[in-house]
């Protein structure tokens, strides 16, 4: 999509610290992260908010699951514990209409997320 930030870091059109890419996902680091490990994993396909997903994307929604312990192998915090966070809706707290799930790892969390 023309005007979405993450389709344009996708598609190499806007600079993104990328991590990971395979057919269907790309991850890269979040611009301002809000803990030591701040990894944004971001289907290609331009679904623009959790809601919009159709049972034809759950299987590329499982991916991206297989996608975070992946990463949170290779960054470090397998073991010591990390969070996987989508925001729905600006009511959430969602800034970015295309589809993305947040990893996030590096320090304790507490819950319930504010
Ligand atoms: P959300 O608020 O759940 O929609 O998350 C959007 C995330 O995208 C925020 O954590 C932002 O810090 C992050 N973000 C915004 N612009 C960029 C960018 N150009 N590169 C990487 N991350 C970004």
């Amino acid at each position: 999509m023309d005007d979405c930030l993450f389709c344009g870091i996708i598609e190499g059109k806007i600079k993104g610290d990328i991590v990971y890419r395979n057919d269907n996902v790309v991850a890269f680091k979040d611009v301002s992260p809000k803990a030591p490990v701040h990894i944004l994993i971001v289907p290609r396909k331009h679904i623009a908010t959790l809601l919009d997903a159709t049972v034809e994307d759950h299987k590329l929604i499982g991916e991206v699951f297989g996608v975070a312990n992946r990463l949170a192998e290779e960054h470090g915090i397998a073991k010591s514990g990390f969070r996987v966070a989508v925001n729905c809706g600006a009511g959430a707290g969602q800034s970015v209409f295309h589809l993305h799930f947040h990893l996030l790892g590096g320090r304790a969390f507490s819950w319930p997320p504010g």
